[in-house]
């Protein structure tokens, strides 16, 4: 079984590419809490002016990162044991404020900022993790994107032009809505930090995703082992057991992933406005709820900021995750009806180039065996 890196624990033999890559991983990430300590223990140190503070959004941010290089260095075990490990980091570090001197103080609400932080990273991590309820063909899809992330990491240069491509982001996009952004409720300095935060992820989405395209090409190009990513990985890696496996002739239309994608991110936003809605007109009621939302108010505009970066986030992580499973019950019904449109392709008579006779859209015809154990579990779920 060479199932995925991450799912499988893989400890890669030393001095592979993916062993070179979890080193970086891991020391970004020692790095990553030490800068993070540093910074909540800077003597009396106050950024923005009263009522224009985004420090609670900071927290989200710092304990978001550290959260994610923590786990997926695989420093800390499963998502559980981060859970607990970066809790009492967070624990920790607002205690440690209150060492005399240092003019910081202990503050509840900082702490319920980490862990706003902690739990979207986790959720992210765990709807962007590998799905292993799939036919072969789009589990080895999953683990090949995630070889080419891991042989990207491998290389300094790399983290340097993903560092450059985050930091350009955070730039473009903080001036942006400092400038742009300008209004009378949210103060300039927060309206930076916020611009900066999207600039920086969409810079550093971006850079990753042009690079994982190199390194597929590079992965394809030397045969690489899908494990441990040394080269002339076929049919057998001689240095982990593991083995190179080259891209699958099937796929699912681009067309059908956008469709299910946009499904889900349009029930998610729906039900998520319709919530905000219902807690807006109850806001002057005297029930409990009317009372909660009031008291909530009181907390102020930067704690609510980051309230909403932590609905948004874990909304977007159920969204995508809710998708990729499935996508994943779409793929196990291949061959069995048309991926594209639905229609079904079962008791076609046999032609060497077979294609979708209400879409056209080729497919490859299974061996008569369709996969039965896949073909069960979808239809158990009463998928279509
Ligand atoms: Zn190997
Ligand atoms: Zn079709």
């Amino acid at each position: 079984m060479s199932a995925g890196i991450r799912a499988a624990r893989f400890i890669p033999p030393r001095g592979t590419p993916a062993w070179w890559s979890r080193h970086w991983l891991r020391m970004v990430a020692v790095i990553s809490v030490l800068v993070l300590f540093a910074g909540t223990h800077y003597p009396k140190l106050s950024i923005g002016t009263p009522g224009d503070g985004p420090d609670k959004i900071l927290h989200f941010l710092a304990f978001a990162t550290v959260t994610v290089l923590l786990r997926i260095s695989g420093i800390t075990g499963g998502a559980a044991s981060t859970l607990v490990l970066v809790g009492g980091l967070a624990i920790l570090d607002e205690v440690t404020q209150e060492i005399p001197g240092l003019g910081r103080s202990f503050d509840p609400l900082d702490l319920v900022a980490d862990f706003g932080g902690i739990i979207v990273a986790l959720a992210w991590i765990a709807a962007l993790g590998p799905d292993r309820s799939g036919p072969d063909w789009f589990r080895t899809g999953q683990d090949r994107r995630i070889a080419s992330l891991v042989l990207l990491l491998a290389s300094p240069v790399n983290w340097l032009h993903l560092a450059i491509a985050t930091s350009l982001g955070a730039m473009l996009g903080g001036v942006f809505l400092g400038v742009a952004g300008r209004n009378p409720i949210v103060g300039p300095v927060t309206m930076v930090v916020v611009g900066a935060a999207a600039g920086g992820i969409a810079g550093l989405v971006a850079c990753l995703e042009s690079g994982r395209r190199h390194a597929t090409d590079r992965m394809d190009r030397e045969q690489r082992c899908l494990n441990c990513l040394e080269p002339n990985g076929c049919p057998r890696c001689e240095t982990c057991g593991g083995g190179y496996r080259g891209p699958s002739d099937r796929h699912i239309p681009s067309r059908r992933i956008a469709m299910v994608a946009t499904l889900w991110t349009i029930g998610s936003a729906m039900l998520l406005f319709g919530g905000y809605l219902l807690l807006m007109t109850r806001s002057s009621d005297r029930s409990w709820m009317g009372t909660a939302v009031r008291r909530y108010d009181a907390l102020g505009l930067n704690f609510e900021m980051m309230v909403d970066a932590t609905l948004l986030g874990l909304v977007g992580a159920f969204v995508v995750h809710r998708s990729r499973r499935r996508m994943s019950r779409i793929a196990a019904r291949y061959g069995i009806e048309c991926l594209r449109c639905g229609h079904d392709l079962q008791g076609l008579p046999e032609q060497p180039e077979p294609r979708c006779p209400e879409c056209g859209e080729a497919f490859v015809a299974d061996s008569g065996v369709p996969d039965v154990a896949a073909r069960r579990e979808s239809e158990e779920h009463g998928e279509r």
